[in-house]
Parts: structure tokens; sequence; C-alpha cells
């Protein structure tokens, strides 16, 4: 597969250290969202193409299981200085064909090396393995020790904002704690993750330890059904992490699904405006809002509303809306024609059921020769109320809805009513006020002058209701989900 590039061709799996072509022969299109043009095409694997990615996942696990862990780590040592090198390629590719800008790119490859840096601490993860001896009454002889192994082959599923980001939260610990993986990434844009392969070849990793297949629903669920394949880790939308979750526990497979969100953002009227109006815009427009831990909904407590909201106007209109590789650019286009279209139709739902536009992106004009991208301006949302679609659906794209509140007891009530808990976030300068809000505020992540909650890799990612199904995280409880646990007992009289 060629670095940088206009385009790249047909894309290609990675099975058995070794790029090769899909058997199928149904192909999708794969875009750069900023010129709306058709960088690669993305073939939709058969279940025969999945059967080979699990195979060779499988025969490599024997091996690959049996390596001392401290071996298995210094792959991992080798695949962080190799990702350094490469940041330029990667960061232009995430840019090119996620549509995100680059420095926003660069931010995607610094947390990837995070995933790694707290993966390389997976030996003292370990130490939690216990032995007692002399244990049973009576019998002296006679001891227990819980020790961990590593379970099989895991698939990957993942979403299209974080190409990168979003595979290696899982694949460093799942590959070192001594498991296989198959990645199935996004079919909008899977380039990045497809170049990013080879890094696992160039680090040395054995052939079969870290495989990719690219394709749609039909590819993830051949994934998901695969009776070798023992768990799933999945991160996308709320509705089809639901449908996973179960599809992958009802035949007896772990799975942990990090889902949708609806972030609640609560301003108090104490809080420090300058920074707080910087960081509130950045937290719902970067990434044009395509991210889960972005803000979905601002609200403005008391006299809040009147204070903040035109400086929040006046600093949206100075984004700068534009191709992503550009340095200049504030924010890029969306990732695809269809995510546009969506995030259109809810703004529009919103000015039915009575929202009032106060900055309005569809008319947001980019250069000419960046006219077929997939853009859409900053759209500010006034007088919306908690029952509104756009109040309690995630949006994924650049819209702030805005709502108002009496008190701090209604807006915490309306935080608290939407059916997500990914994260929620408090801007204020009373602790009282933070305090209150850190305690009662129903999500897996709270953030006080924090517009996007986001916990580093040395933390779990915890998620409530819908935004998370089941019970252990990939990251802090890495070791519970990519290990089982084995009880031996032995007698020596
Ligand atoms: P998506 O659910 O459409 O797709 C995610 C993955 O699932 C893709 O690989 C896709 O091919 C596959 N898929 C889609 N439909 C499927 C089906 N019916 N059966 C099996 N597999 C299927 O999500 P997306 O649009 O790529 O990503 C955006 C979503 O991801 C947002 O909802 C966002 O909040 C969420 N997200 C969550 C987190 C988190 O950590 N909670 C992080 C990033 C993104």
């Amino acid at each position: 597969m060629k670095y940088f590039s206009e385009n790249y061709g047909v894309l290609l799996n990675y099975i058995g250290g070794n790029y090769i072509e899909a058997s199928s022969s149904r192909y999708l299109q794969s875009f750069d969202p900023g010129l709306g043009k058709v960088i690669a095409e993305v073939p939709i694997s058969s279940k025969e193409d999945v059967d080979k990615a699990v195979s060779s996942a499988l025969e490599a696990f024997n091996k690959w299981s049996n390596l001392p862990i401290l071996d298995r780590l210094q792959y991992l040592v080798k695949l962080k200085i190799i990702i350094e090198e490469r940041i330029d390629d990667l960061v232009f590719m995430i840019s090119q064909n996620v549509g995100k800008t680059v420095r926003e790119g660069r931010g995607e490859i610094q947390r990837t090396i995070e995933a790694i840096d707290s993966a390389l601490g997976i030996p003292h993860l370990f130490m939690t393995v216990r032995k007692i001896m002399n244990i049973v009454k009576a019998e002296p002889e006679i001891d227990m020790e819980m020790v961990r192994e590593p379970i099989g082959v895991f698939a990957i599923i993942s979403p299209f904002n974080f190409p990168i980001m979003i595979p290696m939260w899982f694949i460093p610990m799942a590959v070192t704690l001594g498991n296989t993986v198959v990645v199935k990434p996004s079919e909008l844009d899977p380039v990045p993750i497809t170049f990013f392969m080879r890094l696992f070849k160039e680090a040395g990793y054995p052939d079969g330890v870290v495989n990719l297949v690219n394709g749609d629903a039909s590819t993830s669920q051949y994934l998901i059904d695969h009776k070798d394949v023992a768990g799933v880790a999945f991160v996308g939308s709320t509705p089809v992490a639901e449908k996973i979750y179960s599809s992958a526990c009802s035949r007896g497979k772990r799975a942990l699904c990090q889902a949708g969100a609806k972030n609640p953002v609560i301003l108090m009227p104490d809080a420090v405006p300058e920074p707080s109006i910087e960081n509130i815009v950045s937290g719902f427009f970067d990434m044009a809002g395509q991210r889960c831990l972005a803000p979905g909904l601002l609200i403005t407590v008391g006299e809040a509303y009147e204070k903040f909201k035109h400086l929040i106007i006046e600093r949206v209109k100075k984004i700068k809306v534009g191709y992503q590789l550009l340095n200049e650019t504030g924010i890029g286009p969306l990732a695809s024609l269809r995510g546009r279209e969506k995030v259109v139709k809810m703004i529009n739902r919103a000015l039915e059921e009575g929202a009032e536009i106060l900055l309005d992106g569809q008319g947001y004009r980019v250069e000419e020769k960046y006219s077929r991208g997939f853009y859409l301006g900053p759209t500010v949302l006034d007088n919306v109320t908690p029952d509104m679609e756009i109040a309690h659906e995630e949006v994924f794209g650049p819209v702030m809805p805005i709502i108002r509140a009496s008190t701090f007891e209604e807006a915490l009530e309306i935080a608290n009513s939407r059916q997500y808990g990914n994260t929620g976030t408090i801007y204020t300068s009373s602790g009282k006020w933070a305090r209150e809000f850190a305690r009662r505020m129903n999500a897996g992540n709270i953030a006080v002058n924090m517009a996007v909650a986001q916990p580093n890799q040395f933390f779990p990612f915890p998620g409530r209701r819908k935004s998370f199904y089941g019970v252990l995280h990939g990251q802090i409880d890495a070791l519970d989900f990519f290990t089982d646990r084995k009880v031996i007992m032995q007698r020596w009289w």
C-alpha cells in the first residue's frame, strides 16, 4: 500500500502478515471529504475473507500466547518507535480521509501513542496473579493459585471518527496479553488503518497476530458469528452497539460496546468568561462535532444566557471552515455526505419544532475549488426545549443547541434526563456547584471547566446507559476483558 497519495486504488486486507486482495467483488467508495473525491475503493469482505483472517489469527494464537509476556512487550516498544518515525504520513492520511484538520490528526496519533504507553505497564497488571499455600483445613499439603490466560481471537470493530486511535485503544492490550486480533474498520475511511497494518510487520510482530478485513456491516456480522472469535470490542453508534452486544453475548462471547452520546454542558452565570467561551466553542465544533465526547447540548443557567450568548456567537463566527489539509483551517468537512445530510435534516426538524437559528451553517461557503466537499458551517440553535429531538438525540455535527434553565436544579434535571451517559460538564467558578454536579450527574466522565471530558488512557473510559454496553472497559479492565482466570489446585504429599 502506498504512502500518502491522491488515490489508493482498491484497498487490500491484511491477513497473516501480508496485504491480500479480498475475494469479494463488491466495493464501496472512500472519499477525501474535503474535495468530495473518491480516493479508494473499499472491498466488502466476504465470509470467506473473514474465515481466512480468523484462521490466521487462530493459528498465530497458539505460538504467540506461549511467548513470555516480556517478549511480547518488545514488539510494542518497537511499534511505538516506528509510529513516531511515521507521524506525518499517518497524520496526513487521517486528515485526508476523515476530513479532520492536521492539528486534530496529530492529536489522534498522540493519543494512539498514549494507548501504547499505557499498555507498556501490562506486566505490572499481571502481578494480580495470586497463590495461597496451605489453604484447606486439615490438609496442609494443598495449595491453590489463580492464573490468567489469554483467550484467543478478538474482533475489533471501529467507527469512522478516529480510524487509527480507536483500534489502538484495544490492540496493544489484547495482543500483549497474548491474544490475536482481527480489525474491521469503518468502511467510510479505512485508508489510514489499512496503511497502519504495515507498521506491525515492520515492528516484527509474527504473522497473524494482527489482521484486518475491510468491509461493512455484513463483514462485522461474519466476524461476530464466527465460532473461533472469542470476544468483540466495538465502538460506534448506539443502535449498532445494542445489536452487536446482544448478538455477541447470545453466542457466549465476551463483548464491550462503546456507543453514542448526548453530552450536556451546564453554563453557570459565575463561569470565568474568557477561557470558558473559548473552551466551549472548541468543544462543540472541533472535528466538526464528530466526537463521542463532543458536547451535544448547552444548558445556560439564569443570567448566564444573556451574559454569554453574544460572546459565544462572536467566537463561533470566527471559526474558519475549509479544506482540512490547509494550515489556516479551523474545522474541516464532515466525513461523509450521508453524515452531512443527517445533520441538516436534524437542524431542519429542530426548526420545525420551534427552535430558532442564531447562526446558520448551511449558508457557509468555502472556496469554489472545495465546493464539492461535505462542508457544513457551525450552527447555533436557540429556544431549544428538552423534549425536542435535537436536545436528546446525538447530532454528530457542528451544531450547538441552547436550552435555557432558570436554576442549577432545573439544568441538572435536563442534563440527567438524556438517555445517554458518556460525559457531563459544568462551567462555574464555584467549588460548591462543581462538587454538586460531579456527585449528581449521571455519566461516566465528569468535567469541570472542560468541554471535552476525555480521560487519559491510564484511566477507564466509562459510559452509562445508552453510551456503553458491557461491564469491563478495554483500558483499565484490559486484564479482565482480554484474559480468563484459571484456578489451579495442587496437593504434594
Ligand atoms: P456506526 O455504528 O455506524 O459504525 C461503527 C462500525 O460498526 C463500523 O465499522 C461499521 O461498519 C459497523 N456497523 C455498522 N452497522 C452495523 C451493523 N448493523 N452490524 C454490524 N456492524 C455494523 O458508527 P460510526 O458512524 O462509524 O461512528 C459514529 C458513532 O460512534 C457515534 O455514535 C459516536 O458517538 C460513536 N463513538 C463512540 C465512542 C465511544 O467511545 N463511546 C467513540 C467514538 C465514536
